[in-house]
């Protein structure tokens, strides 16, 4: 808390009653993301993700510490098999910040465990028995954290299994922290055998700094395939012009948009939420005035963890004589096919 009062993001009063929140979920901010804050204003939307607020100490009783119930579908430590052909291996605890809305917030941060050793040969051994696997997520925590030699190790591991084929690698370090995504750490990525992808989380069109463009098209040069993960938060990313900005900012970066994801009830994130009428309100803005390559899937992981539910507006309704679709200007045209 004495680093967010020496730069002037937290002043030294509330700093006592903000080490309460500190105590509870970890803080960290990068310092390229210290380097977009606007200090002026108390509503910036990137000082909204990474600087703590007492509202967190707020938790609803809907919010859960494992709100998608990851722990309901992990057969072994940082395994979580939800999906029959896709495996995610949580391989370490730690990220280069600290966003304010995780949904894994109450397992993330220093001192949690990194998969290593005995846990990462079962979970190994585990994928290899299992010929339906033919994708192996790579999460965390964020999994850029590693070094490049545990990330080319990683890799040629999970290349060596022959029925998987992709590996995907979900980071949000390409935007806060882009000085990790060496050369090196790129071709650690990359391994004969399986495709890459990289899942990049971004939520603001702010943080397409150009040291974080020179990172993506660092992966995109050695051929990764790139697709987008953002969440949709109050005061961050809730309007129109943000959303397109930042989905048009992925798209010219080579970077696919993929989900916006509506935010898990993870515990003191109630201020994030919004309802989920304006999120699909929004979603139609896009669709009636961005291309189709920069439209996102926008999703929610229901509780319980049972699935990921599309939550797209419907633009389609059955009327009497057939079907009605719904144009971007908000009119229905009937189909008689
Ligand atoms: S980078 Fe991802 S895992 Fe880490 S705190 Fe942010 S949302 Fe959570």
């Amino acid at each position: 808390m004495a680093d967010l009062v020496a730069h002037g993001l937290v002043t030294s009063k509330d700093a006592e009653s903000l080490d309460a929140v500190a105590a509870r979920y970890a803080v960290a901010v990068t310092p390229t993301m210290l380097g977009l804050i606007d200090r002026a204003d108390p509503q910036d939307p990137i000082r909204a993700q990474f600087v703590p607020t007492m509202r967190e100490l707020q938790q609803s009783p809907e919010e859960s510490a494992d709100p998608i119930d990851d722990a309901a579908f992990s057969p072994l430590p940082g395994l979580v098999h939800r999906y029959a052909d896709r495996v995610l291996l949580k391989v370490v605890s730690v990220c280069p910040v600290y966003c304010r809305f995780c949904f894994r917030r109450e397992m993330v941060g220093p001192g949690g465990e990194a998969l290593v050793g005995e846990n990462l040969d079962q979970a190994l051994a585990y994928i290899r028995a299992r010929p339906e696997i033919f994708e192996v997520i790579l999460t965390g925590g964020d999994p850029f954290m590693l070094s490049p030699r545990r990330a080319r190790e990683l890799t040629q591991a999970i290349a060596a299994i022959e029925h998987v084929k992709i590996v995907r690698w979900h980071t949000r370090v390409p935007v806060v922290a882009p000085e990790r995504v060496s050369d090196d750490f790129v071709q650690a990525l990359c391994a004969k055998g399986v495709t890459t992808w990289v899942a990049v989380h971004a939520n603001h069109p702010r943080e397409f700094t150009p040291a974080a463009q020179a990172a993506i098209t660092r992966m995109r040069e050695v051929g990764i395939s790139l697709v987008s993960q953002s969440v949709l938060l109050r005061g961050v990313n809730d309007r129109l012009d943000v959303l397109q900005d930042l989905m048009r900012g992925f798209v010219a970066l080579g970077v696919k948009p993929y989900y916006l994801h509506h935010p898990d009830l993870a515990p003191g994130t109630g201020h994030f939420r919004l309802p989920i009428a304006e999120g699909q309100e929004l979603m139609r803005g896009l669709r009636r005035t961005l291309t189709g390559l920069a439209q996102p899937t926008y999703v929610l992981d229901v509780p319980g963890g049972a699935f990921k539910a599309p939550l797209d507006p419907s633009y389609l309704q059955v009327s009497e004589g057939g079907l009605q679709l719904l144009d971007g200007t908000g009119h229905w045209h009937d189909y008689k096919g």
